[in-house]
């Protein structure tokens, strides 16, 4: 079931990530039947375009299947364009207008109105002030606000948006997205740690001897880094992704099933992390390749001359409570590496060897993206007369097991959640507080004078040279090919 007659704002619609991400995920959702044709979707930004023009540039990324061309017309016809200011009141008037004889023309009498701010952080606090103002159906209505990270740069300014958003906005209204509780294996996290006793029974520092949640980027900043040199990895990636990631797989079990229950375990969760410890984090930037073929991030010509920002780092998380005392949690991420891949890994300890003279270590990885699949590397015996002992694996691969399944976009998912009111995988206000609190200190270390370099590591590489003793100090045992793990299998031990 969808609801009806729903208005949908994107506003910076001319931007990269309506082109890329909102407007495909709308059109996603309406191909597969979650998105009803009596949807009335506006675009709203300054740039003066046609609304040929603007069907064509949304369309660009649509995901057109099979049998489903005839579906980007009706799609489109349910699309239009308005041009306007983002600090004058006229052009919210205009689409208040607007969107009021829509209703009125499909007798709505409860409006439900979606606002997707698609726009810089700068533009941000102005719409969303206008848009309380003039577009909101005020008591007889639902009108609620997608806003897209950066949700500050660190604790103080994250602090501020927070305090000129609360008035205009209750927190119920706002949806922040963290497009990575979007995505189908971090969803999955919930059922598979409590629905499935068998993990439940070892998820604690009891068996399990290091987590690691891992992201990993192939390319560089390709000449369009200027954004980015502002950033550097930790905001963009481990202090929102790796740390919402880590939230679901290590928190309690929430006392029932709805947004809040599950958003106080996270908060539980993050209050129980330690202070970062400074001196335990490894960062590197990315040089030249080894071959001189991929440039290095500062042959960037948008990025400051000597810029030390951040492209890799490795950091270790102590949670401090009953369940996770002494197990490490590495977060690492970094661009232009050797593969892309965003991963979860749990080691678990060694059992004794008893009667046998070496047994690998259990590895729960949950491969979160590309090609998501889950497996439990594990002790068994080689198929045959020997009686050896190999490392397999439990092996849930999605795209064997469920290749008859639509696996829907992030953003698909975000927004559906979003329009059934489902706030369960949006950041709440105070998980953001609580991150910025544990990240800030952090990064003014590291970007301050007694801040570190960044340790070089060649385009294409795993990362800086030191990774693998940083892991191993950090209690992860990399096993190799001890135990004879191969995968896929090819030949008989
Ligand atoms: P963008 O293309 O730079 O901006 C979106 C639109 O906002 C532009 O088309 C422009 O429209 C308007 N705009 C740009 N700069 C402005 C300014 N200084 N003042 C007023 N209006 C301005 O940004 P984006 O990449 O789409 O990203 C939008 C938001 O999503 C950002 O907060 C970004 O951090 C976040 N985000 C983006 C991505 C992505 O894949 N791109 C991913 C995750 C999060 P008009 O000039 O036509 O009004
Ligand atoms: P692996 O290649 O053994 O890597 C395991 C972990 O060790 C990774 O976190 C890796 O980091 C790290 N590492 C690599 N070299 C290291 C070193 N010298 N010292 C310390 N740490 C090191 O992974 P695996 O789980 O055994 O899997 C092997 C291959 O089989 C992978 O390609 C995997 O995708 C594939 N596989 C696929 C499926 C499936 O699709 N269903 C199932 C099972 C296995 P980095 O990530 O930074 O390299």
């Amino acid at each position: 079931p969808f609801k009806e007659n729903t208005v949908i704002v994107v506003f910076g619609a001319s931007g990269d990530l309506a082109r890329k991400k909102t407007f495909p995920a709308l059109f996603g959702l309406f191909r597969e039947g979650y998105l009803s044709d009596t949807t009335r979707i506006i675009g709203y930004a300054r740039t003066k375009m046609t609304v040929e023009e603007f069907h064509s540039r949304i369309k660009e990324h649509f995901d057109i299947r099979d049998g489903s061309q005839d579906l980007v017309g009706r799609f489109l016809d349910m699309c239009t364009y308005e041009s306007a200011q983002y600090d004058q009141p006229e052009g919210y008037k205009k689409l208040t207008v607007g969107i009021e004889e829509f209703e009125a023309s499909r007798c709505v009498d409860r409006p439900h109105r979606l606002f997707y701010l698609a726009l810089p952080p700068a533009v941000f606090i102005p719409v969303a002030e206008r848009v309380r103002k003039y577009c909101h159906p005020g008591k007889n209505g639902v009108a609620r606000l997608i806003v897209e990270k950066p949700f500050g740069r660190d604790l103080a300014t994250a602090r501020e948006l927070q305090e000129k958003l609360a008035p205009l906005w209750k927190e119920d209204e706002l949806f922040r997205i963290d497009h990575y509780l979007g995505k189908e294996m971090v969803k999955n996290l919930i059922p598979l740690r409590f629905a499935n006793s068998f993990l439940h029974a070892c998820w604690n520092n009891q068996y399990i001897s290091s987590i690691q949640i891992e992201f990993k980027e192939p390319f560089g900043t390709e000449g369009r880094g200027g954004y980015f040199d502002n950033i550097g990895i930790i905001r963009d990636v481990i202090q929102n992704h790796l740390l919402q990631v880590l939230t679901l797989l290590a928190m309690e079990r929430p006392i029932s099933g709805d947004a809040e229950s599950i958003r106080n375990e996270k908060v539980h969760l993050l209050r129980a992390i330690k202070p970062l410890n400074k001196e335990n984090v490894l960062v590197g930037q990315y040089a030249r390749s080894e071959d001189g073929k991929k440039p290095g991030y500062l042959d960037d010509k948008t990025v400051q001359p000597g810029s030390k920002c951040i492209t890799y780092a490795a950091l270790t998380l102590e949670i401090c409570n009953e369940r996770w005392e002494s197990v490490p949690v590495i977060l690492r991420a970094g661009k232009a590496l050797n593969e892309g891949k965003v991963e979860i890994r749990v080691q678990f300890k060694e059992t004794k060897n008893g009667i046998f003279s070496h047994v690998s270590r259990n590895e729960l990885v949950i491969r979160v993206q590309p090609n998501e699949a889950m497996y439990m590397k594990m002790n068994t015996k080689i198929p045959g007369v020997s009686n050896r002992m190999v490392v397999s694996d439990l092996d849930l691969t999605y795209s064997q097991r469920y290749n008859k399944f639509y696996i829907p976009q992030a953003y698909e998912s975000l927004i559906r959640d979003a329009l059934n009111d489902n706030h369960s995988n949006f950041v709440r206000d105070d998980e953001l507080d609580i991150s910025w609190s544990l990240f800030t200190p952090l990064l003014e270390y590291l970007e301050g004078p007694d801040g570190p370099d960044p340790v070089p590591y060649p385009y294409g590489s795993r990362g800086p040279p030191q990774l693998n003793d940083y892991l191993a100090k950090n209690g992860y045992v990399y096993q190799g090919r001890a135990g004879g793990y191969q995968w896929p299998v090819t030949t008989p031990e």
